[in-house]
C-alpha cells in the first residue's frame, strides 16, 4: 500500500530525479542533443516511478512519468490527437532463476489479462517495438491529409510536409473498404545502413553525425524545410489504428494489420501471434536473436492482447493500457569511462583512434574498445581521457562513442592530440592533405603494415613474383620468416618448405605424402627461381613497389625519367619534386617523407644489396634544366608578395643561395625588388627552419643539374608519336607493349583522338577501333607492332 507521507530525503531525491529526467528530456527532444544514454534515462524514470508508488504525496500530474514525450517545439502548428497516443508500459530483466522471475512484469501482465478477463493462455499480437519517431496519419476518403508527431500524447506537431516525402507513407490507400475517415499510427525510422551512409559522409565532410538513428529519424523528420527530410532515408511501418469514422475493421488486432497491410502500409515482416506467457517469451528470445541483423534498430518486442473486446474490457492504469506492454532488451547504448585513447594503425597504415573502456555491457556483449573513427571525431565530441560517455553497439557495427557526458567529466582533463608518431614503428604519422585520415610514413617496417606491403610489392605490376600470393605471404609473416620486402631475397627453397610445413601442421592438413616423408620441392625452387628474377628490375616498378602513398605507376614513372636515378629520387626534397609534372604538394611531401623515415631507407639499401638492378637508370632528364635554379626556389617558398619577377631578378643577380643571403635587403632593394617582398624575404631567411629547408633544396638543386647530361641527348626514336592499343595481343600483353613504346619515346594513350599516330588493334577490338576509322587514324595489326618494336631492338 502506499504511504501518505514521505520521508525528507524521498521528497528530496524525488526532485532530482524529475530535474534530470526534464534536462534530458529537453536536450533529447527539443535541441536533438541527447546526453544521457537509454539505459540510464530508464534506470531515473523507473527510480522516480517507484518513489511514487510508494509515496501517495509524491505523485504530482506535472511529474515527467505522466508524460509521454515532449511538448512541441516552435515551427510546428499543434495537431490534438481525438485519441490520445500513450505510451505503453515497459518490462525489463531483473534478477530472478525462473523464466517467471526474470520477467516478472511480463508475468504479472499476462497474469493480470488470465485473471480479469477469465481466459487461459489468451492470445497476442506481437511485434518489434522499433526504435524510432512515432507519429499519426489521417486519410480521409483514402487521402492521405495530416501526418502529427506523437508529442505529449496529447498534442503533436504536424509534420504532413515532412511525412510526404517519406516513401514508405501511402499518399493515397490501395484495395478498397477503407473507412471515410482512419488514422493510421505507426513509426517513422532510420535503417542502420542509411544511418551509417549518413554519418560516413558527414564524418568526411567535416560536419556533425547523427548521435543514433532514432535521433535521425526524429531530426530528420522536424526539419523546418521538408527538402532537408526528403535527402534522409527514412522507412516506415504501420502498428495500430486511432480514429475511426464512417468504417468499419477487423475485431482483431492481427486482423486489422493485414488490412492495413493490403491497403498499402508497410507492416513489419516479423509481426506475428503468441499464446499465453511461454508464447510470448518464446517470440521475444526469437526477436532477439534476430536483433543484430535485422536491417534496423528495435529495443524491445510489443505484446498487445489480440481481440478488441479483450482490450476494452482490460482498459487502462493512469498513462498506459493494460493489454499492452513493451519487453524491452538490453539497451544498445551505455555510460562507461574512457580509460586511454589508442591509436590503430590499419593494413594500410590508416591511424584510426581507439577509445579503452571500463568494461561494460552493451545489448548482451561485453565492450572494452570502441572506435573514434579520426582525429576530427575525437575534436567534434572533444573525448577525453576520463571523460563519462555514451558508448552505441548496433548490429554488426564495430561499438562507437556516440557522446561525451560533459556533466560527469572530471576536473584536470585535457583535449586529446593525435601523437607525432606511429605506435608500432615510431614513424611519423602524417595527416593526407583535405582528409581527415593520419597515416603511418613507416610503410615498409610497419608490422601493423607488413602483410599489405608485401603482397603489394610482389604483385605483378610492382615486382612481379610470379607465384607469391595472398596465402604465402599471411604464412611468412605469421611465421616471422619475413619482416621487410628486403627479407624475400634471403629466402630458400628450405624456408619455404619449412614454411609450408609449419602452415600445414597449423591447419592440420599436413598430406599423406609429406607423413610419409616426400616432400614436393618444385613449387618452392619455382618461387625462389621467380624472387632471383625480380632482381632484374626497371626504376619506375621498383619506385611503384615501394608502396609509397599517393605514387601509382604513372607518377612512379615520372620520377624515374625524370630524375633519372634511385638514388636522386629518395634524396630529393619535397620543394623540389613539386618541379616535376603531374606531382603536386600532396605527392611531393609524401615521396619526401617516406624516404624521410630511416627505416624505410635502410629497407631500401637491404633491396639493393640483395642485388636489385635496374636497367633503366640514367641521367636525369635534360628537360629538367629548365625547372631548377635560384628562381624556382623562391617561387616555391611561397614568400608572401614576392611574385616571380622579383624571382627573375633575384635568380640573374646571385649566382647562389648563399650570394643572396650575403647581399642582403639593401642590395635585393637596389637590384629592383619591391621594398615589401624584401622585407618579407629577409624574414623568411631570418627564420632557420626555413633558411634549413631552402638550403637541402638548393643542394638537391645543384646535385641535380651536375649530373645533367652535357648536352641535349640525341631524342628517342618514337619521340613526338601517339599511339593507342586496343583488343587482345597473342604474343605480348597489353602492359608490356605500353613499357616497350615508351621506352623508344612514343606516348600511348587510353583514347583515340585526332592527333593519335596510329592504333595497333588486337582480336576482339571494339569501340576504339570504330573511332579511329571514323577519324581516318591509321589501324595497325600486332605483327606491326612486333615488326616496329623490333626493329628498334625492343622485341618482344
Ligand atoms: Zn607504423
Amino acid at each position: 500500500m502506499p504511504q501518505a507521507n514521505a520521508p525528507l530525503e524521498a521528497v528530496d531525491r524525488a526532485q532530482v530525479l524529475r530535474q534530470r529526467i526534464e534536462d534530458a528530456n529537453y536536450r533529447y527532444h527539443v535541441l536533438d542533443e541527447p546526453d544521457i544514454a537509454d539505459a540510464e534515462y530508464d534506470r531515473l524514470m523507473r527510480e522516480l516511478e517507484a518513489l511514487e508508488n510508494e509515496y501517495a504525496d509524491l505523485a504530482s500530474d506535472d511529474s515527467p512519468t505522466r508524460r509521454v514525450g515532449a511538448r512541441a517545439r516552435g515551427g510546428f502548428a499543434e495537431v490534438v490527437h481525438a485519441v490520445p497516443m500513450l505510451s505503453l508500459g515497459n518490462a525489463f530483466e531483473q534478477d530472478g532463476d525462473t523464466d517467471r522471475e526474470k520477467y516478472r512484469e511480463v508475468a504479472d501482465f499476462e497474469r493480470r489479462i488470465e485473471q480479469t478477463l477469465h481466459r487461459r493462455q489468451p492470445e497476442f499480437s506481437v511485434e518489434p517495438k522499433l526504435d524510432g519517431l512515432a507519429i499519426s496519419l489521417t486519410y480521409e476518403n483514402g487521402v492521405f491529409v495530416q501526418g502529427a508527431t506523437r508529442g505529449d500524447g496529447a498534442v503533436g506537431e504536424d509534420v504532413t510536409a515532412n511525412l510526404r516525402t517519406v516513401k514508405a507513407i501511402p499518399l493515397r490507400l490501395r484495395g478498397e473498404g477503407w473507412p471515410r475517415l482512419i488514422e493510421v499510427r505507426g513509426e517513422v525510422i532510420m535503417p542502420r545502413a542509411a544511418f551509417e551512409a549518413f554519418n560516413e559522409r558527414a564524418r568526411a565532410a567535416g560536419e556533425k553525425p547523427l548521435a543514433n538513428p532514432r535521433n535521425g529519424a526524429a531530426g530528420s523528420l522536424r526539419q523546418l524545410d521538408p527538402a532537408v527530410t526528403a535527402k534522409r532515408p527514412l522507412a516506415f511501418f504501420a502498428y495500430a489504428v486511432g480514429r475511426v469514422e464512417g468504417g468499419e475493421l477487423p475485431d482483431t488486432h492481427s486482423a486489422t494489420l493485414a488490412r492495413l497491410r493490403e491497403w498499402g502500409f508497410p507492416v513489419s515482416p516479423e509481426v506475428s501471434k503468441a499464446k499465453g506467457f511461454d508464447g510470448l517469451l518464446a517470440y521475444f528470445r526469437r526477436i532477439g536473436e534476430k536483433r543484430d541483423s535485422l536491417p534496423y534498430d528495435i529495443d524491445g518486442v510489443v505484446y498487445k492482447l489480440d481481440d478488441y473486446a479483450g482490450q476494452r474490457e482490460m482498459g487502462f492504469v493512469s498513462r498506459a493500457p493494460r493489454w499492452a506492454i513493451a519487453h524491452k532488451y538490453p539497451a544498445q547504448e551505455q555510460e562507461t569511462t574512457v580509460e586511454a585513447i589508442e591509436i590503430q594503425i590499419g593494413r594500410t597504415g590508416a591511424a584510426t583512434p581507439v577509445a579503452r573502456l571500463a568494461p561494460v555491457q552493451v545489448a548482451g556483449v561485453t565492450v572494452t574498445n570502441a572506435t573514434l573513427h579520426n582525429a576530427d571525431q575525437v575534436a567534434r565530441l572533444d573525448v577525453r581521457v576520463g571523460d563519462t560517455v555514451i558508448v552505441r553497439r548496433a548490429g554488426d557495427v564495430i561499438p562507437e562513442v556516440a557522446r561525451v557526458v560533459e556533466a560527469e567529466r572530471p576536473a584536470g582533463t585535457v583535449p586529446w592530440k593525435m601523437p607525432a608518431t606511429c605506435p608500432v614503428c615510431h614513424s611519423e604519422l602524417l595527416r593526407e592533405e583535405g582528409a581527415a585520415a593520419y597515416r603511418c610514413s613507416g610503410g615498409l617496417i610497419c608490422a601493423a603494415q607488413r602483410k599489405e606491403a608485401l603482397i603489394h610489392f610482389a604483385s605483378r605490376r610492382a615486382m612481379d613474383i610470379d607465384g607469391l600470393g595472398d596465402r604465402f605471404v599471411d604464412a611468412l609473416v605469421e611465421f616471422d620468416m619475413v619482416h621487410t620486402p628486403a627479407d624475400l631475397y634471403a629466402l630458400t627453397v628450405d624456408s619455404f618448405v619449412r614454411m609450408k610445413t609449419q602452415a600445414d601442421e597449423r591447419d592440420g592438413s599436413t598430406p599423406e605424402t609429406v607423413r610419409q616423408g616426400k616432400v614436393a620441392t618444385k613449387w618452392a625452387e619455382n618461387l625462389v627461381d621467380a624472387i632471383e628474377a625480380s632482381k632484374r628490375s626497371t626504376l619506375p616498378r621498383f619506385l611503384f613497389a615501394l608502396g609509397i602513398m599517393h605514387i601509382g605507376e604513372s607518377t612512379a614513372k615520372t620520377l624515374a625519367g625524370w630524375l633519372g636515378s634511385l638514388e636522386h629520387v629518395r634524396h630529393t626534397p619535397a620543394p623540389v619534386l613539386r618541379v616535376l609534372p603531374d606531382i603536386g604538394d600532396e605527392v611531393a611531401t609524401s615521396i619526401a617523407a617516406f624516404f624521410e623515415q630511416e627505416g624505410n631507407q635502410k629497407v631500401v639499401d637491404a633491396l639493393l644489396a640483395a642485388g636489385i638492378v635496374f636497367a633503366d637508370e640514367g641521367a636525369p632528364s635534360p628537360k629538367l634544366r629548365d625547372r631548377l635554379g635560384l628562381d624556382v626556389l623562391l617561387d616555391a617558398a611561397k614568400v608572401p608578395k614576392l611574385g616571380p619577377k622579383s624571382t627573375g631578378i633575384l635568380a640573374r643577380n646571385y649566382a647562389s643561395l648563399d650570394a643572396l643571403v650575403k647581399a642582403g635587403e639593401h642590395q635585393w632593394i637596389v637590384a629592383g625588388v619591391p621594398q615589401a617582398a624584401a622585407t618579407n624575404l629577409a624574414a623568411y631567411l631570418g627564420d632557420p627552419d626555413r633558411m634549413a629547408e631552402l638550403r637541402e633544396a638548393d643542394e638537391a638543386m645543384r646535385r641535380l643539374a651536375a649530373a645533367l647530361p652535357a648536352k641535349a641527348a640525341s631524342a628517342l626514336p618514337l619521340e613526338g608519336l601517339t599511339y593507342v592499343i586496343t583488343g587482345t595481343m597473342e604474343t605480348l600483353k597489353r602492359d608490356d607493349a605500353t613499357e616497350r613504346l615508351e621506352s623508344l619515346g612514343a606516348k600511348v594513350a587510353g583514347s583515340v583522338s585526332k592527333k593519335t599516330t596510329g592504333v595497333f588493334a588486337g582480336e576482339a577490338a571494339g569501340s576504339k577501333l570504330d573511332k579511329a576509322t571514323e577519324l581516318g587514324v591509321p589501324v595497325h595489326s600486332e605483327a606491326d607492332l612486333v615488326a616496329l618494336l623490333t626493329e628498334h631492338g625492343v622485341a618482344p
